[in-house]
């Protein structure tokens, strides 16, 4: 009798500290980052490359820890982060961003406040140096929530935002894409799909706050002023205390008639999905089978970091208070 108690009470000392092992502890802040989703394959991309893109989303990760630590909140974490990946070259937003039909830069980006449901957007900006200040301002400072073009740079200059010389987002690179692009078109060649290269931002701050903010150059070759999902709240940005936060890259067009961010929140509030189980229902059975091309991070009020994407690649990482910490570019 005396072993069977024995036995029965070492059962439940292994029973009790499998489920403490295997019980996430809950985060006290977590960053998730994005730089676009595409065609984004080992064998196309050289080492130096690689490993450039990695010490970027390492040193965006980076920031937001060091703000959260202090006990930064969600929303100056999603701006100071994406600003480091705006004034970076490497990708489609800021500095990268891609090129129009006609040689131009024109950017969108947006910000969304999970705790007040407040948000701020810009669109089709082109002398705006970091444009995801901007749509804070919006959001701030305006009783707006999307302004574009012309009436934004105005608004900027009077806000005190940084204006710069459109020449100042000159790449050699997407110069060259876009003369590609363009070459193609004219030869009634099929466009390889996009590399997209939008940036965005998710977090969930100390305070249990939760904040998204996505910025871009749009797509390569847009025309007639062309405006993605990215400045729009509910397609490329969500955020919502009660739900979790989320940021787009992909083909807008889609991304805007699915109103993918708002959807993932809408079916964890209203269907009771996990983060995951809403990500993957959007983007990897509704989108996929749309022939939508994109993913997104996200995070949610628990701290659970989902980041789906049904194409080759998305360059992505997260970063939790518990040491947990990620950066990934491809598939698996
Ligand atoms: N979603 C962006 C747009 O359509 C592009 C991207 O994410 O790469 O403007």
């Amino acid at each position: 009798m005396n072993n069977f108690i024995f036995k029965l009470a070492i059962l439940l000392l292994a029973i009790m500290l499998q489920s403490k092992l295997f019980a996430q502890e809950k985060p006290e802040y977590v960053v998730v980052i994005h730089g676009g989703a595409g065609v984004i394959k080992k064998e196309n991309m050289s080492a130096e490359k690689e490993a450039a893109y990695i010490k970027k989303i390492n040193e965006a990760l980076q920031t937001g820890k060091t703000i959260l630590e202090k006990g930064g909140t969600s929303i100056e974490t999603v701006i100071a982060v994406i600003k480091i990946m705006e004034d970076s070259p490497l990708f489609n937003a800021g500095k990268g961003a891609v090129f129009t039909h006609s040689g131009k830069n024109e950017m969108d980006a947006s910000i969304m406040d999970g705790k007040t449901l407040n948000a701020g957007a810009v669109a089709g900006v082109d002398n705006i140096k970091n444009p995801i200040s901007l749509a804070y301002s919006v959001m701030t400072k305006s009783k707006h929530v999307m302004l574009s073009g012309k009436g934004a740079s105005e608004f900027a200059k009077n806000q005190g935002i940084e204006i710069v010389d459109p020449k100042y987002f000159f790449t050699e690179r997407r110069w060259k894409s876009l003369q590609k692009v363009q070459e193609r078109e004219k030869k009634k060649l099929e466009n390889e799909k996009e590399k997209h290269g939008t940036v965005g931002c998710v977090v969930l701050d100390k305070y249990g706050n939760l904040a998204a903010g996505t910025s871009t150059g749009g797509m390569t070759n847009k025309r007639y002023g062309r405006i993605g999902d990215s400045p729009i709240i509910g397609a490329g940005t969500y955020a919502n205390n009660a739900t979790c936060a989320v940021s787009c890259t992909g083909h807008g067009e889609f991304f805007i008639r699915y109103v993918v961010a708002y959807t993932v929140s809408a079916l964890m509030e209203y269907k009771n999905l996990s983060l995951q189980d809403a990500g993957d229902e959007i983007i990897n059975k509704k989108l996929k089978s749309a022939g939508g091309s994109g993913g997104l991070v996200s995070v949610d009020k628990n701290g659970n970091v989902s980041m789906p994407f049904n194409t080759a690649g998305m360059f992505r990482g997260f970063l939790k208070s518990t040491g947990e910490k990620k950066v990934l570019i491809y598939k698996n």
